[in-house]
């Protein structure tokens, strides 16, 4: 049966501000925007639709999570302060003492937060994908899943340990590498009528040869799918390329012919104009990941790539889920950036982390914007709170005043995962018991193991 959402405000499309008041949306049992409309139009028919009230809320387009990796949430309240790469002096991970099951409750745990934030659509980068995609895929939530891939002999992300020598690459695990990512795109890609799919993600700059740059781009381009990479994400990165190959970050991935129009590059904190000229000729989309910049005292220069021919998503990335925060702080941190008081706008901002988003994801025609044909991937927002009255500018009014606990219902294609504040298609609170169990667990597992090492940081109670 085509559902209804009845006689509510719709947010269409952020970038260009189209609300429409009194009316409703129908959409048919594929879970597309059939019809929009004013409420009395559909009055003679709503006995032949399954009615969903939305009670004087506004409906807006969900939110595109351009960059994360969902298992970080295990580092939660810790690696926030030790800096990037994180500043710990062991030679293994927490994460590295997850069973996959505990992997898989991590992960469903920040699906969770980003649910309650607004979050549609998630691109998740990880490593072993396979284990934990049924997990989150279980959630209803939409994800493009792509597996990180480097062949460099060592791990850069961790502090001390940058690129030395472009002899530091090993064809053997370029092929591990390719064998796990095609193995992801074969069992998941356009899963769950489209609501699962798979790209491919060389994990950053400084840890990817030359042949799995090229690779990387051939892979996605035989797939008809985008590829993404982390570029000019730290210091040590770029201190890394210029000690093996003599060039800036962006230079090294165009010296390979991996820039265009289908890649994302995530983070690009502290790209030079020069790079910022490179990246605009080829269009490439930029994921700006705000809050994590923030956190390590950088923001990108996000005015300057989108005059440059950039395109700009919003992402997560680590530790933290909330997308209307991560769209927030990009809002605030690009004012004081440039020191402007009207720039970015609500609309500017809003757009990016849902049609800037859609956009980069080449997924434009299908996402991002509420309008018939498109699928009906959609939030509905409780405005009637004190730090959202009055309401006289609802988009303004959201990004400067509103916070996640205001989105009430999530839809992903037409089927609600969270309704009235409750996540319909996982179990909340075990999740949430068990992912502080295994966090106590396995951080006293790491730190117990090497008891003549000093954490940076100080646990409590563990
Ligand atoms: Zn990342």
């Amino acid at each position: 049966m085509k559902t209804l959402i009845d006689d509510t405000t719709v947010v269409q499309n952020f970038d260009k501000n189209e609300i429409r008041h009194q009316s409703s949306i129908l959409i048919n049992e594929d879970g597309i925007i059939e019809e929009i409309g004013n409420s009395t139009e559909f009055s003679d028919r709503k006995k032949d639709f399954n009615i969903l009230h939305m009670d004087g809320k506004i409906v807006m387009p969900g939110f595109i999570n351009c960059h994360t990796h969902l298992t970080a949430t295990l580092g939660r309240g810790i690696l926030e302060d030790l800096a990037f790469p994180p500043m710990l002096p062991y030679p293994r991970t927490a994460n590295s003492y997850l069973s996959d099951e505990e992997t898989q409750i991590m992960a469903t745990l920040g699906v969770l937060e980003g649910i309650r934030s607004g979050t549609t659509t998630f691109v998740e980068l990880g490593r072993d994908v396979e284990k934990y995609a049924s997990a989150i895929s279980d959630t209803g939530a939409r994800f493009f899943l792509g597996e990180m891939m480097t062949d460099l002999t060592y791990n850069v992300i961790k502090a001390g340990n940058e690129l030395k020598s472009k002899e530091d690459f090993s064809e053997n695990l370029a092929d591990q590498a390719y064998a796990r990512a095609v193995n992801l795109f074969e069992s998941w890609d356009g899963k769950h009528r489209d609501r699962i799919k798979v790209i491919f993600s060389p994990a950053t700059a400084d840890s990817c040869s030359p042949s799995m740059l090229q690779k990387s781009r051939e892979l996605a381009e035989d797939r008809q799918t985008f590829y993404t990479i982390h570029l000019s994400q730290s210091h040590q990165e770029i201190n890394g390329i210029k000690n093996a190959w003599n060039l800036k970050p962006t230079e090294y991935l165009d010296a390979h012919g991996f820039l265009g129009p289908a890649l994302i590059a995530a983070h690009c904190r502290y790209v030079d104009q020069q790079e910022i000229n490179l990246l605009g000729n080829f269009s490439v989309g930029i994921s700006n990941n705000p809050a994590i910049a923030a956190r390590r005292g950088a923001a990108a220069p996000i005015t300057e790539l989108i005059q440059s021919g950039c395109n700009i998503g919003i992402g997560t990335d680590n530790m933290a889920e909330d997308m209307l925060e991560a769209a927030r702080t990009g809002y605030f941190a690009e004012r004081v950036r440039k020191n402007n008081e009207t720039n970015p706008t609500p609309n500017d901002v809003l757009g990016w982390a849902t049609t800037g988003g859609a956009k980069i994801t080449n997924s434009l025609d299908t996402l991002g914007s509420l309008y018939v044909g498109k699928k009906a991937d959609l939030i509905a927002v409780n405005f009637k709170k004190p730090h959202l009255t009055p309401n006289l500018r609802v988009v303004s009014n959201f990004i400067n005043n509103g916070v996640s606990s205001d989105i009430e219902s999530v839809m992903v294609q037409g089927n609600l995962i969270m309704h009235d504040n409750k996540i319909l298609n996982i179990d909340e609170n075990y999740i949430i018991s068990q992912a502080q169990l295994i966090a106590e667990k396995s951080w006293k597992q790491l730190l117990g193991s090497y008891p003549n090492l000093d954490m940076p940081v100080q646990l409590d109670d563990i």
